[in-house]
């Protein structure tokens, strides 16, 4: 049994009434597993597997499978999530064009699981800025986007007041907030040992500090949409209240009834709330706005980037055979000799972002020359503007194993140069074939350390 706080227990006896032995009963059944899958990396077979309702690439497993030891996990075909969180991608169908080109920002985006939902999501002519304020959670944020390998990103470091010189600018901004997480008390025991009425309240607080910077950031008739995975009203319905009462107006969503959602209104205001009781997922709860209000004008763009200098032409024909669809991307490199690619349609975008941003990293990180040579970075190898065209070597499960153990592989047949190691069409990550070896070049962080036997 889940040691419920006695103070949660009555919040949720109040809030619930009648339901709630249904919920406790719940709660202390095994949380489902599921998964997302990537669209663009569609590789995993999902016959058979339940579906989460409201969102296509969703899925149950009857299992948990030890993800690390998947080459498909590692090569991003999927992303491990929990499912009601994925209420997101409905969320978003239901209330913005798709079709059209977006700035999209993912205010408090780590580990990277609405990030990497979103991205899915948005055409390839948009841009999604996932930002993360506390610095070592950013490693794992790059990671998953990395993995996921969607080039026309920005990932930044900063709290969300720094975010000031790009008011009105997004057209859709997610704020998924930090919480009190009492709807992660069957997923995590640390969030019931850290539940007190105390961090309700601090969390409350912080929300709406996090809101009010989010605010100024949506353009005119943008889209805000707030969630939390937790039940108390201090921390949703009131922080969403505050939203409606500052030029934003809820927007009401249509959900089926069979999905088990629960309705949450107060005046105006629409909130959307998953208890485990009634859907297959842990507790989440999301609430959609429309800016009513207009915005003040964007500060003029500068002509250059303010890091980073346009790549030589003849470093930029090297680049060539490594990508696909060359023409849509302008290149630069960095003061330390790093090359990255910006989509050339958005440079603008891109342009305010360097000014308005200090700690970001911005597009596809390319790799960098050493000498004439050039050393392709793994964000590449697993980016879908790396060219198709380029070698590859299919490596068994073992082996891809292996080369995420950081081991040197044998190859049957040598080869010589750039090679990207692959498992079911999938790319991996870089190979150099030197003589009858070939190197791995899978960063360090990578590596796996759990035994692969
Ligand atoms: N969106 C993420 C996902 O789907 O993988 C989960 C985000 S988690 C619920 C909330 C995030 O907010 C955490 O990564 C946390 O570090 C960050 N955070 C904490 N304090 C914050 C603050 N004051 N402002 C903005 N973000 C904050």
């Amino acid at each position: 049994m889940i040691p419920l706080p006695s103070s949660f227990r009555e919040r949720l006896q109040t809030q619930l009434g009648e339901a709630y032995p249904d919920f406790e009963v719940a709660l202390n059944q095994p949380a489902p597993v599921s998964i997302r899958i990537n669209p663009a990396k569609p590789r995993l077979n999902t016959d058979g597997l339940e579906r989460v309702p409201w969102c296509d690439t969703g899925f149950y497993l009857p299992e948990r499978p030890v993800f690390t030891l998947d080459p498909l996990f590692q090569a991003g075909a999927y992303y491990v999530q929990e499912a009601s969180s994925m209420l997101l991608a409905e969320a978003v169908k239901q209330t913005v064009n798709l079709s059209k080109p977006l700035r999209v920002l993912d205010l408090c985006a780590a580990p990277g699981g609405k990030s990497t939902l979103l991205a899915s999501l948005l055409s390839d002519k948009s841009l999604l800025v996932c930002n993360e304020v506390i610095r070592t959670r950013v490693p794992i944020l790059r990671e998953n986007i990395e993995k996921w390998g969607f080039p026309n990103v920005v990932i930044s470091n900063h709290d969300p007041e720094d975010f000031s010189g790009l008011a009105g600018f997004f057209d859709l901004v997610l704020v998924d907030a930090p919480c009190s997480g009492e709807g992660l008390f069957r997923k995590d025991p640390k969030a019931v040992a850290e539940w007190s009425e105390a961090s309700v309240q601090l969390c409350a607080l912080r929300q709406q500090r996090i809101l009010t910077e989010a605010m100024s950031l949506v353009s005119e008739r943008g889209v805000l949409l707030y969630s939390t995975c937790t039940y108390n009203d201090e921390e949703n319905v009131q922080n969403a209240a505050m939203l409606a009462e500052q030029g934003f107006q809820s927007i009401p969503l249509d959900f089926p009834a069979g999905w088990g959602i629960t309705e949450k209104k107060s005046g105006d205001l629409t909130g959307y709330q998953c208890y485990p009781h009634k859907v297959k997922g842990e507790g989440f709860f999301l609430s959609v706005f429309r800016r009513k209000s207009s915005t003040g004008l964007l500060p003029n763009l500068p002509r250059n980037f303010k890091s980073f200098k346009p790549l030589q032409p003849k470093q930029q024909a090297a680049l060539q055979p490594f990508l696909q669809n060359p023409t849509q991307y302008s290149f630069y490199v960095k003061p330390n000799g790093d090359l990255l690619s910006l989509p050339t349609a958005l440079t603008a975008d891109f342009l305010r972002l360097d000014v308005a941003l200090r700690n970001k990293g911005m597009g596809l990180d390319l790799g960098t020359f050493k000498g004439t040579d050039f050393i392709p970075s793994h964000a590449l190898a697993l980016s879908s503007i790396v060219s198709p065209q380029i070698l590859g070597v299919d490596l068994t499960k073992e082996d891809a194993l292996r080369y995420f153990k950081k081991e040197n592989l044998i190859l049957q047949e040598p080869a010589k140069g750039w090679l990207l190691a692959k498992y079911e069409g999938l790319n991996l990550g870089w190979l150099k074939g030197v003589g009858n070896r070939v190197n791995n070049y899978l960063p360090k962080d990578w590596r796996i350390r759990m035994d692969i036997e």
